[in-house]
């Protein structure tokens, strides 16, 4: 088997090693249609917590969950011109169903503005109406050429919010609240340090006013929109006459937000904590936070062995940690070892005749570090003490290795070779002109990711245009992104 491999190393190929890393985590497979992906149970996993966290998250700042059809009219979608123009070339189109040409063709929704607006024309009539806060849960179609597992898939899951309100300030309100959430969603849970900030009018989404964005550095270097957050103003509300009767009496149309993160949040996962034996997936998201691996030689060892274990697995249940017992026969622990690792649970604790004997068990963490002998009494409340420092070890450590490459007020040439070499984010000096913008993407394939929020930019701020040398408006990050 494959398995028995070492794996390509971080540092001599990172587009092969993340490969590797997520066919042998079994997280993922490439599937008969092309550009698809198979999401295996240990990724769906991943997932599920993902999906649980952010839920809470949602639900807890007045969100509800519904659901709208996969199929959107196709003259939808060439409502708002700018929506058209941005997803019409990566659209599936249905023409023909139940045996016959359709009167009008059907778009498998890319994402849901279109559909969902038609319906708040139909649901909002008066200010009493507003806000409207919904949530769907979803997968969408994006007809992609050059696909990479979880991070740029033909199909993908994703939740998008839709919101709508009365005033412009109430959805900036919304937009940025949003942002805020991701922001503490990807930090706290993912202990993956973002950038936060807006995007410039040609990284904007097609159809909105404002697009905001959590930005992450991958340890290649390039960066990953991992969330994005989208002030809509009334461009929607326009296409789809969705108005509401104002406290005065008047009539006007709502303002929009629309925000989503996806399945590319676990690519994100992989490629910020994993290391040259495989994924290590922080304890807020593991789907098995510990795993118990029995060792013994001889059948009396066995059954005392397991025996304890088994007492150990129970006593930590009941403490509310994720925990499995790997209690296979025929398999060496080291095998055992082997592939808890791979698969990134953040602790294995291994328990043989000694430590029965002596009330203990060997804690090892994914992380690393020296293994360590705890006794069994008041085991929970230690390993819950032990995966709070981990998660915010693995935060710490993540964000130190963004910050170590990143570098501020550089000059054009330090800019160029920055990114040149694939060394991370640059803080500069931007005109604002999206000549600019576009030359530098021309020459070096980096884009703007952010024009960071107040608590990113440099203590001062940049004078001039790192690349025409006119006064900069707004300091900006550049990296090359996924
Ligand atoms: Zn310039």
């Amino acid at each position: 088997m494959a398995d028995d491999k070492a794996l390509t190393t971080r540092a001599a190929d990172f587009s092969a090693w993340y490969n590797e890393v997520i066919m042998r985590a079994q997280l993922a497979d490439y599937s008969p249609v092309r550009g698809c992906m198979v999401i295996r149970p240990n990724g769906y996993a991943i997932w599920e917590q993902m999906q649980r966290a952010l839920d809470q998250m949602f639900k807890d700042t007045g969100h509800e969950n519904a659901y709208f059809p996969l199929f959107i009219p196709q003259s939808f979608l060439s409502k708002e011109a700018e929506h058209v123009e941005g997803f019409a070339p990566e659209c599936a189109v249905v023409t023909r169903g139940g045996g016959k040409e359709l009167e009008e063709p059907l778009v498998v929704r890319p994402t849901s503005e279109t559909i969902i607006y038609s319906m708040y024309a139909k649901w909002i009539q008066s200010y009493r109406d507003l806000p409207l806060l919904i949530n769907q849960w979803a997968n969408v179609v994006r007809w992609e050429m050059r696909t990479r597992l979880f991070l740029r898939t033909t199909e993908f899951l994703w939740q998008e919010g839709h919101t709508a309100h009365a005033t412009e300030a109430e959805a900036e309100e919304e937009t940025l609240k949003i942002l805020r959430l991701y922001r503490t969603f990807m930090e706290e849970w993912m202990a993956m340090p973002v950038l936060t900030g807006r995007k410039t009018d040609s990284e904007r989404f097609a159809g909105a006013l404002r697009t905001y964005s959590c930005e992450a550095l991958m340890q290649d270097n390039k960066a990953l929109q991992a969330g994005t957050s989208h002030n809509l103003g009334q461009n929607f509300a326009k296409a789809f006459d969705v108005t509401y009767q104002t406290a005065a009496g008047g009539v006007d149309h709502v303002w929009n937000t629309s925000w989503g993160v996806s399945t590319r949040l676990v690519g994100a996962l992989v490629m910020t904590h994993g290391d040259d034996r495989g994924i290590v997936t922080p304890p807020r998201l593991a789907q098995y936070q510990v795993v118990i691996v029995p060792i013994y030689k001889s059948d009396a060892e066995r059954a005392t062995v397991l025996e304890a274990a088994a007492h150990v697995h129970q006593e930590l249940k009941l403490a509310g940690i994720r925990v499995h017992l790997d209690a296979r026969d025929g398999l060496k622990p080291g095998a055992k070892y082997y592939e808890w690792e791979g698969r990134g649970v953040p602790l294995r604790l291994e328990i043989g005749p000694r430590d029965v004997a002596g009330g203990t068990v060997m804690l090892a963490r994914r992380t690393g570090g020296k293994k360590e002998s705890l006794p069994t009494h008041g085991l929970g409340r230690l390993l819950q003490d032990e995966m709070d420092r981990m998660q915010r070890d693995m935060l710490a450590a993540a964000t130190a290795r963004r910050e170590a490459a990143s570098i501020r007020g550089a000059t054009k040439e330090r800019f160029l070779a920055h990114l040149a070499a694939d060394a991370g984010f640059v803080y500069a000096g931007f005109c604002g002109d999206a000549k600019c913008e576009a030359d530098i993407k021309e020459q070096t394939k980096a884009t703007i990711r952010v024009l960071p929020d107040a608590e990113f930019r440099s203590p001062e701020a940049p004078a001039t245009c790192v690349w025409c040398g006119r006064p900069s408006v707004a300091e900006a990050v550049w990296a090359k992104a996924y």
